[in-house]
């Protein structure tokens, strides 16, 4: 059955109706481009009528991955994409070995597995530097580096006709960031990757997690709750009087360190909770004293 559920996305599975009774579900985001979940983890799968190309391969999401495109085409998978190089997303490559799978890879993540020795990522068979775009079929794919959460980098994969972006460990639609805006390893870049994305003319969101499939509502409010955090810790660092706080300390510098960083992150968090909490995300109140204390290392050192 398919029900139009909104104006961006034509669901399998309509949107807010999570039926996982099959360990997985399927939503067509475009015609023929589809968001596959098991409610955790995420896949991007796309027709093309040359063969299906799939964007990551999460261990636990994968023994879904043939059942899910049999339902939807009968196209062979052949070409997967790695949107970074973590385990968690690309660590079931192994499990899709089959002959002539083509593995795409920018070259510093390719460079990055081969350094690994994982047996599960597989290496890639293709590898660009920066960006690229597949013409495959009916479908056109950009794929653009960016460095928003992992130190290899990260890819922003556009299909510009179907109006799909896909960047994993972003945002969950839905949810605050993970832990340390998850675990971005470059602050500066993150909070300058919301405008580059939102540059884009996209519609539907394939954040990589969660059920849901994200849009630009999404990509807008974790922009406004990561600058929200920015602004704020900025703002109470700045009142703190490091000196008194040294005097306080005896003068032993790595105590007043250790203080102003567990002073700054409780305030700054309760401010941000004021406005939060209670708001369109869940997980302010597990995760928002590790974005401020994240964002008090960027405010304190990189600034
Ligand atoms: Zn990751």
């Amino acid at each position: 059955m398919r029900l139009d559920v909104c104006k961006h996305c034509i669901s399998v599975e309509p949107e807010g109706m999570t039926d996982l009774s099959r360990g997985f579900l399927t939503r067509e985001v475009s015609r023929g481009v589809f968001m596959l979940t098991n409610g955790n983890y995420q896949s991007l799968l796309v027709t093309t009528g040359e063969g299906v190309v799939l964007v990551d391969a999460p261990e636990p999401l994968v023994q879904y991955i043939e059942p899910a495109v049999s339902d939807v085409t009968d196209e062979p998978i052949k070409t997967l994409v790695y949107s970074h190089g973590h385990s968690d997303h690309i660590g079931g490559a192994y499990l899709l070995q089959r002959p002539g799978l083509e593995i795409i890879a920018e070259e510093r993540v390719a460079k990055f597995i081969a350094d690994k020795h994982d047996g599960r990522r597989l290496p890639p068979t293709r590898v660009f530097t920066d960006q690229t775009t597949l013409q495959i079929g009916s479908r056109t794919i950009d794929l653009k580096r960016d460095e928003f959460h992992s130190p290899e980098g990260d890819l922003i994969i556009f299909l510009p006709k179907e109006k799909v972006m896909m960047a994993v460990d972003l945002i969950a639609p839905g949810w605050v960031p993970l832990l340390d805006f998850d675990i971005t390893a470059n602050m500066f870049v993150y909070l300058g990757v919301f405008d580059r994305i939102l540059s884009y003319d996209f519609e539907a969101f394939i954040s990589g997690h969660t059920a849901d499939v994200g849009h630009r509502r999404d990509v807008e409010l974790t922009k406004a709750y990561a600058f929200d955090v920015y602004e704020t810790v900025k703002r109470v660092h700045g009142e703190i009087n490091m000196k008194e706080l040294l005097a306080e300390e005896r003068d032993n510098e790595q105590a007043g360190i250790k203080r102003l960083i567990e002073e700054v992150t409780a305030k700054a968090a309760a401010d941000v909770k004021t406005r939060w909490l209670n708001g369109p995300m869940k997980g302010v109140d597990l995760w928002t004293e590790s974005h401020c204390r994240a964002m008090l290392l960027y405010v304190r050192w990189s600034d």
